[in-house]
């Protein structure tokens, strides 16, 4: 007997949340995954994919996105996104403030088949100009970080919410220093949530910033080149960021446009220090180059020597420790059937960083095929 939706036959199944990496089936029932396991039974089964040769992960987690299409300036358009890159739940980075949420849930969030959940952004407008031609930094202007306003909202929209979103540096807070983090702190400890930090150029100091952060809470752009890198020009982790990590906090690359060093991340790798959360912060500059999106990133780590269940992890489980959801980014039965299927190419392949170093390989992540909900619901090919 069998009455499964969906079966993907002899895929290598690839599950950090379960420590597997093994070749097996994996069936889905109303919604759900069912069961992992060699020679699941095909009679009657609606669908049944062969995916040998290919990599069966749980559904891809980008960590950092801004896909309030239409809405902002920055976004993208999440359902391309996921048939882009096999995301099948993208994690808006504050793209959102309180001031323009319900427009964010009620026109994108709310119509995309694929999971949007979203961290909000401090500022009252969220991210409202940020473009080619205009860039004004959401937190310069202390009237915009109304913690009552934030506060409000957050407590109105718990079930999409991951946490608070704060952008601090010279380029995203002017000369506001810190004082946007202590009210995105202020307002995450009311609201019993995690803060999602940017920093870009000082000021604030990178010490200020890391220093302030609490178990929980993530740091975005975690990689990023001088200034405000995690490891010294010779290579050595910074003091803070080995002590920021003890104490629970989680580190997330956000790739973006100007955030992400190949020199930061091959001295990090060195150093044994992996990423929590490998994101693209894909947005409508970004998408271009240098990120591209998910799966050009985590080629990148690819390239770089981690090894594929490390660099799953980081789109899968870690991701999902961050926002605190661990029925997402797995495949234990009876957990949301979402899987990413994907292959593993040798074609010759160029990256390059925010810095315009590039590195040239032969490995990279191409999607071949999306569940979402159970259902095959995009074929790559
Ligand atoms: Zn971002």
């Amino acid at each position: 007997m069998s009455s499964h939706d969906l079966l993907l036959t002899g895929g290598r199944v690839i599950d950090p949340s379960q420590d597997l990496d093994t070749i097996a089936d994996v069936a889905f029932v109303g919604g759900k995954v069912v069961a992992v396991g060699p020679n699941l039974p095909r009679d009657g089964v609606a669908d049944v994919r062969d995916v040998s040769g290919k990599l069966v992960t749980p559904g891809l987690i980008d960590l950092h996105t801004h896909v309030y299409w239409g809405g902002t300036s920055i976004g993208v358009d999440p359902t391309d996104y996921a048939r882009r890159c096999g995301t099948t739940t993208m994690i808006d980075a504050g793209t959102a403030g309180a001031g323009n949420f319900a427009g964010f849930r009620a026109h994108v969030i709310e119509p995309c088949e694929a999971r949007v959940l979203a961290y909000l952004n401090v500022s009252f407008a969220g991210i409202f100009a940020f473009s080619d031609t205009v860039m004004v930094g959401e937190s310069e202007d202390v009237r915009m970080l109304h913690p009552r306003a934030c506060l409000h909202v957050a407590n109105l929209n718990k079930d999409l919410l991951v946490g608070i979103k704060v952008r601090v540096g010279a380029r995203a807070s002017g000369a506001m220093g810190y004082a946007p983090l202590d009210i995105a702190i202020e307002v995450a400890e009311e609201a019993d949530l995690p803060v999602m930090c940017h920093l870009d150029w000082p000021p604030p100091s990178r010490r200020d910033v890391v220093t302030r952060l609490r178990a929980g809470d993530v740091l975005t752009h975690c990689f990023r080149p001088f200034p405000a890198a995690p490891a010294r020009g010779d290579g050595r982790v910074r003091e803070e960021i080995l002590e920021a990590r003890e104490r629970g906090v989680l580190f997330d690359i956000g790739h973006g446009m100007g955030s992400f060093g190949f020199a930061t991340a091959e001295a990090m790798l060195d150093a044994g220090f992996l990423p929590d959360a490998i994101s693209s912060d894909v947005h409508s500059l970004s998408i271009k180059g240098p990120a591209y999106d998910q799966l050009v990133t985590l080629s990148k780590f690819l390239h770089l020597g981690m090894s594929v269940k490390d660099i799953i992890a980081a789109t899968t489980s870690g991701p999902a420790r961050a926002i605190r959801r661990p029925d997402l980014g797995t495949l234990k039965p009876g957990r949301i059937g979402d899987a990413t299927v994907l292959e593993i190419s040798d074609a010759p392949v160029s990256f390059t960083d925010s810095l315009g170093e590039t590195r040239n390989g032969n490995k990279s992540f191409v999607l071949s095929g999306v569940v979402i909900g159970g259902k095959w619901w995009h074929d790559a090919a």
